[in-house]
């Protein structure tokens, strides 16, 4: 359990500088699973630096360039420290060239494999909290949001979904280059690239939404994601406006443990989709992230409750919302289920970062803080939230001197109560 303020995974990311933007060319042959890339970070060094470090997992690096010239690069781990022919002065913008090949593999560790991975017929990528250096090499921290374009070229037989907008498309003799942009700052667990035989489902209503399927589930995943435009229009109301351009869910043709959130997208299993919407409370928890994480993303993981119990306190506010058990018995199933935590939700180590009390002791922190405050108010706030913070980077303290601020009292008793310390 990490003293408060101290990064919870000290070998990922460098604060000595942050990225701007990234620019990712990656080539990939399916079925050798082979990357050949190259990556170009455009950067801000925040203090002198003769040296910084990149986390980048796998691969064979044959060269490191920072602003043209070649520089000196180690490797240990995914950790590559890199050495520039010149050191770079405080506030420096610098640009990174690294060129990598290889057969890229998911981040083994706690949390399983994460990070770029093969399907059956395909592949894809869901990072959190630590995949991202399996398929670029980054700054790996929440906190450091940047934009990206990321250009992929595979058989033309695939489809490809990144993260970002489709800004070109261009077919060749047998493979074809997509280029997306994601120009909102986005945190690098939050980009991700999925590569498969899928047919597209669009959705309707005011936000663009689509789902990617293989084509045996489109007549299930139609069922299940039908709902969804509803969802969407509950979420605006309640959260504010869906902070990205497009919502696209992605269902693989392979079974997945969990959904996933990525930037503007989420990520399901086939053994999602039943056509009964009997996994709906997941459609409306992913949805729910784009908001809370995704838009507002924790500076640090210690912070992960302001992402996974607002998700969950949405699909209880969905529930409510589309007929199924209303929030105050959902309050009082899990309030019994999960009447205390063996850890503070609000540092609750590496260990319990995904443990079940981060969830639901998360959600019902929020609806005693509903039922304190009143609704009217816990509204107001939540809504503020979302937009004061939109695709910035947060931190609990943040959030408890926002909810002071709307309360118009102190809250730290109660969130201490709540949150054991953050
Ligand atoms: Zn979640």
């Amino acid at each position: 359990m990490g003293a408060p303020g101290l990064s919870y995974l000290p070998d990922h990311g460098d604060e000595t500088y942050h990225v701007a933007r990234y620019d990712l060319r990656l080539d990939y042959k399916i079925v050798p699973n082979r990357l050949s890339a190259h990556a170009v970070l455009t950067a801000v060094a925040r203090r002198q630096l003769s040296r910084f470090t990149l986390d980048l997992s796998g691969f064979k690096v044959s060269a490191v360039r920072v602003d043209g010239r070649a520089a000196k690069f180690a490797r240990r781990g995914h950790r590559m420290t890199v050495k520039p022919a010149r050191p770079l002065a405080e506030g420096a913008e610098f640009a990174v060239e690294v060129r990598y090949s290889g057969n890229p593999r998911p981040v083994g560790g706690r949390w399983g494999d994460i990070g770029w991975d093969e399907l059956t017929d395909g592949a894809l990528v869901a990072s959190q909290p630590i995949g991202a250096p399996s398929w670029f090499p980054c700054n790996d921290r929440p906190g450091d949001k940047a934009s990206y374009t990321v250009a992929v070229t595979t058989s033309s037989a695939y489809r490809v979904l990144v993260t970002g907008d489709l800004v070109s498309r261009q077919a060749g003799a047998s493979a074809t280059t997509w280029v997306f942009q994601r120009r909102e700052p986005t945190s690098t667990y939050l980009m991700s690239v999925q590569i498969g035989r899928y047919d597209e489902l669009p959705l309707p209503g005011p936000v663009a939404q689509r789902v990617a399927v293989p084509r045996r589930l489109r007549d299930k995943a139609s069922a299940d994601f039908g709902r969804q435009p509803e969802m969407m229009a509950c979420f605006e109301r309640l959260f504010g406006p869906y902070p990205f351009g497009e919502y696209v869910v992605v269902v693989t043709d392979d079974d997945l443990e969990d959904p996933i959130e990525a930037q503007g997208m989420a990520i399901f299993g086939a053994n999602h989709v039943d056509g009964r919407c009997g996994f709906e409370r997941l459609v409306a928890h992913e949805l729910a992230h784009q908001w809370f994480g995704n838009s507002l993303t924790i500076a640090r993981w210690q912070d992960i409750w302001l992402n996974e119990g607002f998700a969950t306190y949405a699909e209880w506010l969905w529930s409510q919302e589309s007929g199924g058990p209303g929030v105050a018995e959902l309050v009082r199933e899990w309030g019994a289920r999960v009447p205390g935590s063996a850890f503070p939700i609000g540092d609750p180590g590496v260990a319990h970062l995904f443990d079940p009390p981060v969830y639901k002791r998360g959600a019902l922190t929020l609806h005693a803080l509903r039922g304190r405050v009143g609704d009217e108010r816990f509204f107001a706030m939540l809504r503020s939230w979302a937009t004061v913070w939109r695709h910035g980077a947060v931190t609990t303290a943040d959030f408890v001197a926002h909810a002071e601020a709307h309360a118009g009292e102190p809250l730290g008793g109660f969130f201490a109560e709540w949150l054991g310390r953050w």
